[in-house]
């Protein structure tokens, strides 16, 4: 069997650019794609932040670029869902001074000498049927994305986090009126944060409301709530289903990291996120995580920023530790 130098677990922004520093250093790489190649990006049309475009580039078109762009240098790229991560522990008191790995896919079983987890995260989605069909056509997951888009326009924010909050105060700029819909009257979001949208002029909450539909024909319309509390008062009844215009919703109720083939593997936090070093420690590998010769990159690790060219520049970092690493 061919042991890979590096075995990249993803194909995003993030395991594509790794892959071109790898496969450019002349180390042997591997590109496992998952089910989504290309990641998520390849689910949007316009991506206008992504530096050196300055016209924007659609995000299959970016990433197909950065694909081809590592196979120019010599990375292979299977297509695979890896299900496992074995660990062969260094014996120190030999010559044998570093971990080796199996990465155990749907497929094939890969042997490497080091890894960098690069498996992205996914938006929490509503679940109903509605959503599917007004996703990019009025539903968003990502305010930073596609707030510009909501120039002048209505729309709401559904949630009760911190990212609600933030979301909703960004997308004050573009938007004539924002309205927080959240399911109760407490917050998980910072008391500071629920301030700051308080006192913004454009921002007005609908809390103790549930979504039950996305309404619109081509493009979305609005949505129906429904009351959370079985609340009556003494003449009407209020959890009767209300229609609310919206030309837009932005859904920020959480994201998942794909990282579940990864418990008892490396630490993670309570969320399933990967901890990697981080860039507070004088560490040469600031993406290595818990575990000698395993390394993270991009939104498995970041739940914060989110972006494509933050999955890609830590993508390179993972590789120039992989590097680094491999080199010692
Ligand atoms: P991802 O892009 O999520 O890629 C993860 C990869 O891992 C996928 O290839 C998947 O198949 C693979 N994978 C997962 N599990 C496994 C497994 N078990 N085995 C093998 N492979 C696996 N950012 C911007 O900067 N600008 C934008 O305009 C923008 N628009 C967006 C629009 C939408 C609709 C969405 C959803 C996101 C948008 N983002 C945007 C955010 C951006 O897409 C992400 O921050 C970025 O894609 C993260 O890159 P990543 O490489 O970490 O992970
Ligand atoms: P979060 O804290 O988990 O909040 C998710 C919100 O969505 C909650 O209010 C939750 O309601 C609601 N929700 C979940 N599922 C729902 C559903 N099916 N229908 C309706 N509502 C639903 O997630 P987050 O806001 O993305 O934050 C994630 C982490 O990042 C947090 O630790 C946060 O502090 C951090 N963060 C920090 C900042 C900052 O400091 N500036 C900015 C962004 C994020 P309930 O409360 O009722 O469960």
């Amino acid at each position: 069997m061919d042991i890979f130098d590096v075995v990249i677990i993803g194909s995003g922004p993030a395991g594509y650019t790794a892959a071109i520093y790898t496969s450019r250093a002349f180390l042997k790489t591997l590109v496992i794609t998952g089910t989504q190649p290309g990641g998520q990006l390849t689910t949007t049309t316009d991506v206008e932040n992504f530096p050196g475009f300055p016209e924007g580039i659609m995000g299959p078109d970016l990433l197909n670029n950065m694909r081809k762009q590592a196979e120019r240098f010599g990375a292979e790229i299977k297509t695979d869902i890896i299900t496992n991560l074995q660990i062969y522990k260094s014996d120190k008191s030999t010559n044998d001074q570093k971990n080796t790995f199996k990465v155990r896919g749907q497929n094939e079983a890969y042997e490497t000498k080091s890894v960098i987890i690069a498996t992205g995260a996914s938006a929490k989605m509503l679940g109903i049927p509605s959503e599917e069909k007004f996703r990019g056509k009025g539903i968003s997951y990502c305010a930073t994305c596609d707030g510009f888009f909501f120039k002048g326009k209505n729309i709401a924010v559904l949630g009760g986090g911190d990212t609600a909050m933030e979301e909703a105060i960004f997308l004050t700029r573009f938007a004539e009126k924002v309205t927080i819909i959240h399911r109760r009257e407490e917050f998980r979001a910072s008391p500071i944060m629920v301030e700051r949208a308080r006192k913004n002029a454009k921002i007005s909450f609908l809390l103790n409301k549930e979504i039950i539909e996305f309404y619109g024909d081509t493009a979305l319309k609005g949505v129906r709530v429904k009351n959370t509390t079985n609340t009556t008062n003494a003449t009407n009844i209020t959890n009767e289903i209300q229609e609310i215009p919206f030309d837009g919703v932005f859904v920020a109720i959480g994201h998942t990291p794909a990282t579940g083939f990864l418990k008892g593997v490396v630490a993670m936090d309570e969320k399933g996120y990967v901890q990697i070093r981080g860039m507070r420690s004088a560490s040469d590998a600031h993406t290595e995580t818990s575990v000698e010769g395993i390394f993270a990159a991009g939104d498995c690790v970041d739940s914060r920023y989110r972006q494509g060219i933050v999955a890609a520049g830590m993508g390179a970092m993972a590789a120039m530790d992989v590097e680094h690493y491999l080199q010692k």
